[in-house]
């Protein structure tokens, strides 16, 4: 928890139990002066008097009850602004800053839910790993501020290009990953395909002046989760089918069905 939302949190602790203990003296001694009242009431006591004290100690009591209610609504939503800051914080630490995209720490948080309820129901789970074609090529030749442009546009295309049920994510430098729940290799295979033309057919052009820049084009490497296995070992998998993307002239979704025994070994 950051330090700040730390002490803040600790702040407000303290004077809600300030709060409650007030709030505990004032109510003992409103039922130690209304008991007062009440002994007094069989001893021959004018009744008018008796109404007085009472009516005043109620009084009295709902004061420090509105008082006491107006503390505890501050409180309330002192806490409620500690809570949304921990949730934005949260949020920030799963986010990769340049796309806006769940970074690594969200890819593995949320591949091991999808790994668990795929185990439980038999679902299957796909992955897919993206990686920009001659990317640094064009960083060279357009400059690194262009190419962030471009890793940005590749996080806007994912974004709209994947199901609700998916997460793209930022894996590393340019290489992007996509958990695809509920599909097989197939399914997986049809959304890589939907993916890659997307990107091949978007225009590019240089924010600062407008002038066009080349295409650019991505390979995918997909796989299928087995029981069992860790999203390293998936992931290896994605990898084996994106180097054969690569290598067999690039711009290519290429899946794991579609390597011979050789390239599926370990290497
Ligand atoms: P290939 O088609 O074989 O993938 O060629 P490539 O040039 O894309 O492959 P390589 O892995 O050698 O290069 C990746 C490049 O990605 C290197 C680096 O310049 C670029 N890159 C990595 N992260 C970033 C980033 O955050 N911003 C920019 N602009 N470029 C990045
Ligand atoms: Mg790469
Ligand atoms: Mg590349």
């Amino acid at each position: 928890m950051a330090y700040e939302v730390s002490q803040q949190l600790h702040s407000v602790m303290a004077s809600a139990k300030q709060f409650l203990t007030t709030a505990i003296a004032d109510n003992r001694s409103q039922m130690a002066a209304i008991n007062d009242v009440t002994e007094r009431t069989g001893a021959g006591v004018d009744p008018k008097l008796l109404i007085e004290s009472l009516m005043s100690e109620l009084a009295k009591a709902t004061t420090r009850a509105t008082k006491l209610e107006v503390s505890f609504v501050e409180k309330s939503r002192e806490l409620a602004t500690i809570r949304d800051s921990l949730v934005k914080s949260e949020e920030r630490a799963k986010t990769d800053t340049l796309t806006g995209l769940p970074n690594r720490r969200a890819l593995e948080e949320f591949f091991r839910k999808a790994q668990l309820a795929a185990m439980e129901q038999d679902d299957p789970v796909s992955a897919l790993l993206i990686d920009i074609d001659h990317f640094k090529r064009f960083n060279d030749e357009f400059g690194h501020g262009v190419g962030d442009q471009v890793l940005r546009l590749m996080a806007k295309v994912l974004r709209e290009a994947v199901r609700d049920i998916d997460l793209p994510a930022r894996y590393g430098g340019e290489e992007l990953i996509v958990i695809l729940p509920n599909a097989g290799l197939t399914t997986a295979a049809t959304i890589a395909e939907r993916i890659r033309r997307l990107v091949a057919e978007c225009h590019i052009s240089r924010r600062s002046t407008g002038e066009a820049l080349p295409g650019i084009t991505i390979s995918i490497g997909v796989a299928q989760f087995q029981g069992g296995e860790s999203m390293a070992d998936l992931i290896e998998r994605c990898d084996r089918a994106l180097y054969q993307a690569k290598k067999t002239g690039r711009n290519r979704v290429v899946t794991e069905a579609e390597l011979v025994p050789e390239q599926r070994a370990t290497g």
